[in-house]
C-alpha cells in the first residue's frame, strides 16, 4: 500500500515573512493529518525559516532544484549537503520550468537524481509532455524516454526512494487539468516502464504524483485513480486552506 504524498511547489514566490505566515496556516490546517506525506518546497531564501517553523511537526521540507556536485565553482548554485544541513529531505528535479527555461536535459536530471539519493534526499523527478507532443500522439514515447533516462542507473533501493511526478506541461499553471482518465493512463504507463526497469515489487512501491492545475475541487477524483499517489501542487499550494484541502483529498 503506497502512502500518498502531496508536495507544494512555491516556485519563486514568498518572502521569508510571507513564507512563515503560510506555514503557520498550513500547520494549523494539517495538525492532525498523518495519512498523507506533506512536503513544502519554498524558494531557497525561505528554506531555513520554514525548516525551523516545521521542526517537530510531521510536515517535511523539500527544495525546488539543486546542483549535482557537493561544492565548487558553480556560481549561484546550491548543493545537496547544503540542503541536507537545513533538514531538506526532498528535492524537485527536472521540473518542466527548469527544462524549458534553464535547458535541463534528462542527462542533467539523472545526475541530480543520483546526487540527491547519495545525499540521502528523496528526488521528486518530474516528467511530462508538451501540448504539441500530446497532439502529435507522442505522449507515451516522450514520458517513457524521460523516465528511462532520468532514472537510469538507479539501484533497486534507490528507485523505491524516488518519487515520480507526472506533470503534463500544458496543464501547469494553465487552469487546464488532465482528466482523471488521461492522468491515470500515463501513470499506468510510468508504472509499467518502472516494472521493465526493475521488477513488479519495485514498480508497485514507487509513488507517482500528478501535477498540473490541481485544486481542491479536482484533487479527490485525481488522487482516487489507482496509480495516482498524491500530487505536486503549484499555484494552489500558496494558500493554506486550498493546499490543506488538497492534502485532505488524499486521505
Ligand atoms: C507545478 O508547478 O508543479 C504545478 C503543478 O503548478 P500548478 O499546480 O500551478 O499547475
Amino acid at each position: 500500500m503506497r502512502k500518498p504524498i502531496v508536495a507544494g511547489n512555491w516556485k519563486m514566490n514568498k518572502t521569508v515573512e510571507e513564507a512563515l505566515l503560510l506555514v503557520e496556516g498550513i500547520k494549523r490546517e494539517l495538525a492532525e493529518c498523518r495519512e498523507v506525506d506533506v512536503v513544502l518546497c519554498p524558494p531557497f531564501t525561505a528554506i531555513k525559516a520554514v525548516s525551523d517553523a516545521i521542526s517537530g511537526t510531521h510536515i517535511d521540507l523539500g527544495a525546488q532544484n539543486m546542483h549535482w556536485e557537493s561544492s565548487g565553482a558553480f556560481t549561484g548554485e546550491i548543493s545537496p549537503p547544503m540542503l541536507r544541513e537545513l533538514f531538506c529531505h526532498y528535492v524537485i528535479l527536472g521540473h518542466s520550468e527548469r527544462r524549458q527555461h534553464f535547458h535541463e536535459t534528462d542527462e542533467v536530471v539523472n545526475r541530480k537524481t543520483h546526487a540527491a539519493l547519495a545525499a540521502n534526499m528523496r528526488p521528486i523527478v518530474c516528467v511530462g509532455e508538451t501540448l504539441d507532443q500530446r497532439e502529435a500522439d507522442q505522449t507515451h514515447a516522450v514520458v517513457e524516454t524521460q523516465v528511462r533516462q532520468s532514472l537510469a542507473g538507479l539501484e533497486t533501493r534507490q528507485l523505491i526512494e524516488t518519487i515520480v511526478a507526472y506533470e503534463p506541461v500544458w496543464a501547469i499553471g494553465t487552469g487546464r487539468t488532465a482528466t482523471p482518465e488521461q492522468a491515470q493512463e500515463v501513470h499506468a504507463l510510468i508504472r509499467s516502464v518502472l516494472r521493465e526497469m526493475s521488477d513488479e515489487a519495485v514498480s508497485d512501491s514507487v509513488r507517482i504524483q500528478y501535477g498540473g492545475s490541481v485544486k481542491a475541487s479536482n484533487a479527490r477524483e485525481l488522487f482516487g485513480q489507482p496509480d495516482i499517489d498524491g500530487g505536486l501542487i503549484g499555484g494552489a499550494s500558496l494558500d493554506a486552506a486550498s493546499f490543506a484541502a488538497i492534502v485532505k483529498s488524499g486521505m
